[in-house]
């Protein structure tokens, strides 16, 4: 088994399943609800399921209900009840307050077509020069992020030379997918977010935002990425195929094999307890 799979527990183990319910899981996201899984229940910690659906536009009705069932059928069980973004929307003012009164955060009456490229050069941080302010966003600091991944090692990141400044609050008047998963993680109190490694470049904005909302930031473990026969990966975009609960027990040996785990049961069940057996977890 890989180190990545090694994790030494020290405190109360809470890991996170956090979907967008913009279509139905298909076999990348299927890797990922199992990696998290294995992982929370390989710690004997708890395992949650948080609905991202901050982005509502983008949302379709009826998934999110189909994600769960498909949780259920492939047997990954979770604790407690499923948070859902969208009814989170206090929560995410009150930390854009915080960070307001605390000089943190500046409005932006830039539009997209203002800024080249994906970096944000920081126009608005001393002021919009009178022009309406559309967004708001963090000041990212100077100095770089420094953090570990427990599968791909360390990582430093310069933040105003990556991205720049980070939209908390969009121009369309929805909150941002990062500020809401900083501070859904903290509410909910996970230890440990593992998840596709699609997702490593936001870890560093996310670990900036938790220092800034004066949260101890949560370990990472960011999982290979499945991709298609065209090297994509697997998503709505790419028409990733949907899981079906019928092909459970093939699709649920796959996703370990895809993970490192061969497992010889026979029923989707035992699987998960060979594998989670398998997920080594050093106390
Ligand atoms: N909702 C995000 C997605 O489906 C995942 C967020 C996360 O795991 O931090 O891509």
């Amino acid at each position: 088994m890989q180190a990545w799979n090694r994790l030494s527990i020290s405190s109360p183990y809470i890991g996170r399943f956090a979907p967008s319910p913009t279509g139905p899981l298909h076999f990348g996201s299927l890797v990922a609800a199992l990696g998290s899984w294995l992982d929370a229940r390989a710690a004997g910690g708890q395992w949650l399921v948080r609905m991202e659906d901050v982005d509502e536009p983008r949302c379709v009705p009826r998934a999110e209900t189909a994600i769960l069932r498909a949780l259920e059928a492939f047997h990954l069980h979770w604790d407690g009840e499923v948070l859902v973004q969208s009814q989170r929307k206090e929560a995410y003012a009150a930390a854009l307050d915080l960070l307001k009164r605390e000089g943190h955060v500046f409005g932006c009456a830039c539009s997209r077509k203002d800024i080249e490229g994906d970096r944000y050069p920081g126009t608005c941080r001393n002021g919009t020069s009178g022009r309406p302010a559309r967004s708001w966003r963090i000041r990212v600091p100077a100095e770089p992020v420094v953090f570990h991944d427990r599968r791909l090692g360390d990582f430093e990141e310069r933040l105003e030379e990556t991205c720049g400044d980070v939209v908390l609050l969009r121009a369309d008047g929805y909150f941002a997918y990062q500020l809401a998963v900083v501070v859904d993680d903290a509410a909910q109190g996970v230890t440990d977010v593992v998840r596709g490694a699609d997702l490593l470049d936001s870890t560093a904005r996310q670990i900036a935002l938790h220092r800034a909302l004066g949260n101890t930031p949560p370990r990472h473990l960011h999982m290979p990425v499945v991709v298609n026969a065209a090297g994509q990966k697997l998503s709505k975009q790419t028409k990733a195929a949907a899981i079906e609960s019928t092909q459970a027990e093939a699709l649920t040996y796959e996703a370990l094999a895809f993970l490192g785990l061969n497992v010889d049961s026979a029923n989707v069940a035992a699987m998960l307890a060979q594998a989670t057996a398998r997920w080594r977890v050093d106390s």
